[in-house]
């Protein structure tokens, strides 16, 4: 999406400038250091809820939430111009496991108890929710979830483990996805629990990714008891929920993503311009990788097109349709593919270091 080319009206403008003004005034250069070196897609916990304070002190918790739930009321356009300039500051990520993933489901099926302990807490940064769906035998085969909920008076005693879970090590809360009933068909007896972290019976354990980073987790639970009042819609009904919930994460970034990737082909752009050799070679005369950036830089503003017209056509809140998961995936195609050209870009201008190291 291309702010320049969407004729912003003298309001939107000034809506601009409001926005950028926020992030010039609020984002300190440690915050703004914790997103920059964000290995994937969580800042350093600690600025990113101090983020999420700030926004929310500023009424901006939550833009894209419906208005009744604490959402910023902006017109389709100006979450655009929200996004975009989101994208352009960098701040440090959100909590999207709170914000994105498990509060809308508490918005559709959660009764009002729920929505009244749960939503302000995401919105003030004062809850932090991680996301309990896969475990060791249970990841594309969502439906062979194992950890069980066994009802026992007003509460449920869970047992078994869950992995891959991002900020479980941080997060106060859990959307759980448990079995609570053996049916031929496994998607039949799921139930959703909202358990809280420091629940006796919890153990987390990192997971150090290959960068040598800890962003997820394995997380068991022997015993440990959850109040049927945190079940979320009714028994054996989990798995509409998690689908729900899904639509969401799998509909994520429509309208950030898209500036990203323009912002990362001009980059490439960039490096191919220069000169390698002292002589005038640049990369980008050479024809088959010029070729490849175009088709791309095509690319990109295809995407950018579609996540416009999708963005336009929402209400705020609304769930994500099949649409916006096709067009994760396109941009993630796109995000493989500039990743590559721009490996093919960097070791053009490093083969004469190289060279020159060998001899
Ligand atoms: C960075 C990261 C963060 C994550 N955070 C969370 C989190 O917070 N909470 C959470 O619950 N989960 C999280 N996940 C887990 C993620 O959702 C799972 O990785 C996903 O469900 C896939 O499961 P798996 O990794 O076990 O792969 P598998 O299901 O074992 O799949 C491995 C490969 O086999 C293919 N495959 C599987 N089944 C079939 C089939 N029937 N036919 C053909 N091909 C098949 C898959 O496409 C894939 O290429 C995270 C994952 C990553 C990478």
């Amino acid at each position: 999406m291309n702010l320049d080319a969407m004729d912003l009206t003298t309001d939107e403008i000034a809506f601009r400038d409001k926005v950028r003004r926020f992030y010039e005034d609020n984002l300190t250069p440690e915050m703004r250091r914790a997103a920059y070196v964000t290995c994937w897609a969580f800042s350093e916990f600690e600025y990113a809820r101090q983020w999420q304070k700030i926004l929310h002190a500023h009424g901006w918790g939550a833009p894209n939430w419906p208005v009744e739930h604490g959402g910023a009321g902006f017109t389709a356009r100006e979450r655009i111009i929200w996004e975009i300039e989101t994208a352009r500051a960098h701040p440090p990520g959100i909590n999207r496991m709170g914000q994105n993933f498990a509060a809308p489901c508490i918005m559709r099926f959660g009764d009002d108890a729920q929505k009244k302990q749960f939503l302000p807490p995401i919105l003030s940064g004062d809850h932090w929710w991680a996301q309990g769906f896969s475990e060791p035998g249970a990841g594309s085969d969502l439906s062979a979830i194992k950890l069980s909920a066994r009802a026992d008076g007003d509460d449920y005693i869970v047992n078994g483990s869950k992995t891959w879970t991002t900020s479980a090590h941080f997060a106060t809360h859990i959307f759980l996805l448990a079995r609570t009933a053996i049916e031929e068909d496994k998607r039949k007896g799921l139930t959703v629990l909202l358990v809280d972290m420091d629940s006796p019976g919890i153990l987390v354990r990192p997971i150090i990714n290959i960068a040598g980073e800890h962003d997820f987790n394995e997380v068991f639970f022997t015993d440990v008891r959850v109040p049927r009042a945190r079940r979320l819609g009714d028994e054996n009904d989990g798995w509409r929920i998690a689908m729900h919930l899904l639509t969401f994460e799998h509909g994520a970034g429509t309208a950030r993503i898209g500036f990203e990737l323009r912002r990362r082909a001009a980059s490439i752009r960039a490096i191919a311009h220069a000169e390698s050799d002292g002589h005038g070679a640049r990369l980008i005369d050479d024809p088959d990788f010029s070729r490849k950036l175009g088709l791309l830089e095509i690319s990109v503003e295809a995407a950018n097109a579609v996540a416009e017209a999708l963005v336009l056509g929402a209400a705020a809140g609304a769930a994500p349709g099949p649409e916006h998961t096709l067009l994760n995936i396109r941009n993630r195609e796109i995000d493989q593919a500039l990743t590559e050209l721009a490996v093919e870009a960097i070791g053009y201008y490093a083969r004469p270091i190289s060279a020159r190291r060998a001899k």
